[in-house]
């Protein structure tokens, strides 16, 4: 289901929802971080499309190592080791198979680990975290095609972030005064999430 031209397309959705969301997402980081999130995301990925747009790829896992690679060399912050970590595992999981329903499940799952390890943020924490293991959750129940249902789960799970008082990243410094705003890398795993959507099939 995810072939090389696929995987490009997917980078491409990303970075032109980042580029028009930068406003919203350097906002909701304004609120409870350093109002930087917006910049990253839309400049993270932008590398990301210059890369593979000019490289050639036998692979769609190839694709998605590069874009890793990218993020943790171009993104300051902690976003882009967070996504290059996720983008790395969803690569070695998906190296030498073709990327199916059961490939991809692994993953996603693989990049939750990853996420998990890296940042070392547990559910419930108001991070990017709650909304990746929420779609893995998801996954373990319901089939990988069920978009509505995937962009769905992210959308409540941006809502839930609202109420939460940080205890991970920036937005832990200001403790129970983070509650009342959403978590900015909540926003942007959604956004890559609905790329997603777009090209898969
Ligand atoms: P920085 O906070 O370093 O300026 P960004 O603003 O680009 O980096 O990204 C902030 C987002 O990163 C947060 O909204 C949160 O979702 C996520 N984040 C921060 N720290 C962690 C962590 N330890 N684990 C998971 N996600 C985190
Ligand atoms: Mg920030
Ligand atoms: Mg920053």
């Amino acid at each position: 289901i995810l072939t090389v031209d696929k995987a490009k397309d997917w980078m491409k959705e990303i970075q032109k929802r980042m580029f028009d969301h930068k406003d919203q997402l350097t906002e909701l980081d304004q609120a409870i971080g350093d109002g930087d999130h917006g910049i990253n995301m839309a400049r993270g990925f932008h590398e990301v499309v210059a890369k593979v747009n000019h490289t050639s790829y036998d692979s769609a896992a190839d694709v998605l190592k590069s874009a890793a690679m990218t993020l943790m060399a171009k993104v300051g912050g902690a976003s882009g080791p967070l996504y290059g970590t996720a983008f790395l595992k969803m690569s070695l999981a998906m190296q030498g198979k073709e990327v199916d329903q059961k490939v991809f499940k692994q993953a996603i799952n693989d990049a939750v680990e990853g996420l998990q390890a890296r940042g070392k943020a547990d559910f419930g924490e108001k991070t990017m975290y709650d909304v990746w293991k929420q779609v893995a959750n998801f996954l373990q129940e319901e089939d990988v095609q069920d978009w509505h249902g995937i962009l769905e789960v992210c959308q409540a799970t941006i809502e839930d972030t609202r109420e939460m008082a940080a205890t991970k990243g920036r937005a832990s410094y200001l403790k129970e005064r983070s509650k009342g705003h959403v978590d900015p890398g909540s926003m942007s795993s959604f956004y890559i999430f609905e790329a997603l959507a777009e090209v898969i099939d």
